[in-house]
Order: structure tokens, then C-alpha cells, then sequence
């Protein structure tokens, strides 16, 4: 299951075999499989919960099978042209529906306008169940009359009646600032509550400090609170080649960021709480299933902070991780023994951005910054290297005798195929042909290489 902050209190859930859409405002949203049916769920009538418009946006993704669950207090003549030919299911409060693909919808009253969603379902073998909160919450207000406040709560509790004492993999729940002091009263009593193994606070009105400031309240769940802006695949496990594990993590950023093809560097951030929050949910997701983990951030592991080293060692320890990458550029060459000596209870696989042991065109054509010539000394601290083709001025030969000097001097390389993006740097379609048609057949399957044609191709990043 996949779960994606769209806007607001707008997300999209993906399971094996279908996409849950829930209180869709604006902005877009990855839906890629065109196969998969899309269930879109409405919470309550307002604007900021109710978009018809998703449907058209779903029909130019090509999406064929839609289903509208739609709460009740949207009467079918507030319905719009956007939503014919959609199925539609009117949702009434505490009702249980089944859809079409098996799975179960089940409705709670809400203390503002509509209902709540908590949905079951199948994702490929594994059960899973959320809960969307839509406007339910506990919505006290300072100045409000102290008996609507206390009726407010009630209810709120009573509402939620039906959901104690059950398991979420992920909830999704209010946080909203206008509240002031009273912003976490609906969150603190759910999870008192429920049991979620993961928390989405949502409809916070542009404001996601408040949930660094829930997350300093609340430190006995820090582990379940997800950064909901972070919008990154962070995890992903690679099978085939040297399988093993992979992480994307936040620093601060590269602190070189002269390469001339990149522009990747961006995520990254100076708020060491919110890099903190984002690493530990995705270090959260490892499981040591090969007790092999590549770590990567945009920029250099010496750029992570501190607590996040730590709790890559404590998380590797815990899942029985036996080896691990990281990447780091050759300016932090005299800082990788200390590093070696800090995880010595693991086995670490530094690897370098090279891109190539041509020193012309690495340095004056790509500015990688790596002053050596010589691959001995290059390598000496390093175990695996990237090297980037597909870039004009490159020749089969050239690429080739990056790839013979590369396994000559490393234990492994990962070839990178130059895509487009925001720099000066484009991708050569003639050298890409070259490398895909002559060299790609004779080294994919070496195991001592990777080779990324897209950059996402690890199953991370966006
Ligand atoms: S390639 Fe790596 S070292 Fe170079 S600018 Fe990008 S993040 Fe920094």
C-alpha cells in the first residue's frame, strides 16, 4: 500500500489492485495504472472536501472504472456533469457498504457536515484498513459557548465509538491551526483510541508546522506521524542485482552542488526535525529482508543529521542489516575511515559519484570536483562508483573503458543514463543509442553492475 498526500485532506491510497481517492480538493495526483478501478471517496459537501472535477481528471489518466462514494449530504441534484456515467454510492452515517473489488466501507457520523471513512480492504494477500476522519474532529473553540464546546466533545467521542480499540495501518486526521491551543484535542483522543501504525495529519490550511509542533507535544508517537507534505518514494527493494534494500533520506543538501547535469539536490532541507521525520518513516518501512540496505540521499551521507545516523544504525541493528551503501562525494574522501569506524559493527560499501575516469570531460565538461587522474587513488576509499552516459562527446569507447577501468578498481558500478531535466545537460539520444544497442546487451546481467535507464528505476525518488 502506497499512500500519497494530494492537497489539504486530499490523498490517494494504492493498493495492489486499486486506487482509494478520499476528499480530493485540487492539485494532481499519481494515478499511472489505468486498469486499476478508482474508488473516489467524498466526506461532506464542502468545497474544500468536494471536487467533482476529480472524475475529469481521472477520465484524462484514461481510467475506465470509477465509483463515486459519496456522502449523503450531497443530494444527487448538487451532482455535476463531470460526475455522468460514474457510479455512484450515496453514503449514509454508521452504514457498511461493499464495493465492487470486495472492499468494505464502513461510514461514522460526523460532528461537522457528512461522515468519516474507515475502508478494509485486499492488497495482494495482506489486509489493510484506514480510516479518513473527512470533518470529523473535536472541534472545540476558544470564545465558543462552554456548553457547545462540551457538546462538541461528546459527540466527538461518541462518534468515534465504533472505531475503538481497532487497528489502522494509517489514519488520516484534522489538525487544524485556526483552533489555537485546541488543534490537538480530536488527534491526542483517536490514537488514545485506535491502534495506527502510521498518522497522516491533515487540513492544517498550508500550515504543516503544526505537525513539527504535534510531533514535540506528542513524543510517544513520534514513530506513526508522517510528514504529510513529504511527497518522495522512499523505500523500494531491488531484487534482482545484489538484492537488497533501498532508502531515500533528507540532509541538508549537497554542500558542492557544482555538477553540472544536476539538479536533484533539492530535496533537502535545514530543518533537522522535519529531515528527522521523514527519515524515520522510511527507515521504518526496512525490514533487513536481505540484511543489505543502500542508503541514499541528494547529496552525500555527511550531510544526514546526526540523529538520523543514529537511527540508521539502531533500525539496521534491529532488522539483523549486515551491509550497508552509502554515497558520498570525493571532497569528504578524509572523513570515510572515521565513518567506517563509527558503523564497525556493519560492513560498509562507500560509493562515489565518478561519473567517469575521463578527467576532461569529468571536470571541465560535468565540474565534478575530483582534482585525481588516477584510478588507484580515486578508488582507494571507495568500493562502488556511478558513472553517467548519454551525454554528446561521449563514444562507445570512452563508455566502455569507463566500464573495464570501473570494474577493474571497484568492487561494483552503477551506470546512470543521463534524463532530461532542468540543467544545461541533455541527454544524447545518439550516444544513448549507442550504449543501449552495443554495450547495455553484454553487461546487463553482470551482477557486479547496475544500470538505471530512468532514475527512479531503484523504485525511489519522483
Ligand atoms: S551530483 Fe551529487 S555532488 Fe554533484 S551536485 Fe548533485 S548532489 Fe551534489
Amino acid at each position: 500500500m502506497k499512500i500519497t498526500y494530494i492537497y489539504h485532506s486530499g490523498f490517494l491510497v494504492e493498493s495492489a489492485d486499486a486506487y482509494y481517492i478520499f476528499d480530493y480538493y485540487r492539485a494532481d495526483f499519481p494515478v499511472t495504472d489505468a486498469d486499476k478501478p478508482v474508488y473516489v471517496f467524498v466526506s461532506h459537501r464542502h468545497p474544500d472536501h468536494y471536487n467533482p472535477y476529480v472524475f475529469e481528471i481521472l477520465r484524462e489518466k484514461k481510467v475506465r472504472r470509477m465509483t463515486g462514494i459519496i456522502s449523503y449530504d450531497i443530494k444527487p441534484r448538487n451532482y455535476t456533469s463531470h460526475m455522468e456515467g460514474v457510479e455512484i454510492i450515496a453514503a449514509e452515517p454508521d452504514k457498511e457498504y461493499t464495493l465492487d473489488n470486495g472492499a468494505l466501507v464502513r461510514t461514522l457520523r460526523s460532528t461537522d457536515k457528512g461522515v468519516a471513512y474507515v475502508v478494509t480492504f485486499d492488497d495482494g494477500g495482506v489486509p489493510r484498513s484506514v480510516y479518513h476522519a473527512g470533518d470529523l474532529n473535536d472541534w472545540v473553540w476558544e470564545g465558543e459557548d462552554e456548553r457547545v464546546n462540551k457538546w462538541m466533545t461528546g459527540s466527538y467521542r461518541k462518534y468515534l465509538t465504533p472505531v475503538e480499540g481497532m487497528h489502522f495501518d494509517a489514519v488520516m486526521v484534522p489538525v487544524d491551526s485556526r483552533q489555537g491551543d485546541d488543534m490537538f484535542r480530536g488527534i491526542e483522543y483517536l490514537l488514545e483510541k485506535v491502534k495506527a501504525d502510521a498518522v497522516y495529519p491533515m487540513h492544517y490550511w498550508d500550515k504543516p508546522e503544526v505537525i513539527m509542533q504535534f510531533a514535540g507535544k506528542y513524543p510517544q508517537y513520534a514513530d506513526i506521524i508522517r510528514y504529510t507534505e513529504d511527497r518522495m518514494d522512499r523505500y523500494s527493494v531491488i531484487e534482482d542485482k545484489n538484492p537488497r534494500e533501498i532508502v531515500l533520506l533528507r540532509g541538508s543538501g549537497c554542500v558542492y552542488k557544482k555538477c553540472t547535469f544536476c539538479d536533484y539536490y533539492s530535496d533537502s532541507g535545514k530543518d533537522e526535525d522535519v529531515n528527522y521525520m521523514i527519515n524515520r518513516a522510511a527507515l521504518s518501512q526496512v525490514t533487513g529482508k536481505y540484511g543489505n540496505i543502500e542508503i541514499i540521499n541528494s547529496g552525500s551521507v555527511f550531510e544526514l543529521d546526526k540523529r538520523t545516523i543514529e537511527l540508521i544504525k539502531k533500525r539496521c541493528a534491529e532488522c539483523m542489516i549486515h551491509t550497508i551503501h552509502f554515497e558520498a562525494h570525493y571532497l569528504y574522501n578524509n572523513r570515510i575511515e572515521d565513518l567506517r569506524r563509527e558503523f564497525a559493527d556493519f560492513e560498509l560499501k562507500m560509493k562515489l559519484g565518478l561519473e567517469s575516469f575521463d578527467y576532461d570531460f569529468r571536470e571541465k565538461i560535468l565540474h565534478k570536483g575530483i582534482p585525481e587522474k588516477d584510478p588507484e587513488v580515486i578508488s582507494r576509499n571507495f568500493d562502488e562508483a556511478n558513472f553517467l552516459f548519454g551525454i554528446r562527446g561521449q563514444t562507445e569507447d570512452g563508455m566502455r573503458k569507463d566500464i573495464e577501468l570501473g570494474l577493474a578498481n571497484f568492487e561494483r558500478i552503477c551506470i546512470n543514463i543521463m534524463c532530461a531535466n532542468s540543467t544545461g545537460i541533455k541527454p544524447c539520444k545518439r550516444v544513448i543509442k549507442k550504449f543501449v544497442r552495443n554495450i547495455y546487451p553484454e553487461y546487463k546481467d553482470n551482477e557486479r553492475v547496475d544500470i538505471l535507464i530512468n532514475n527512479t528505476d531503484f523504485g525511489v525518488g519522483d
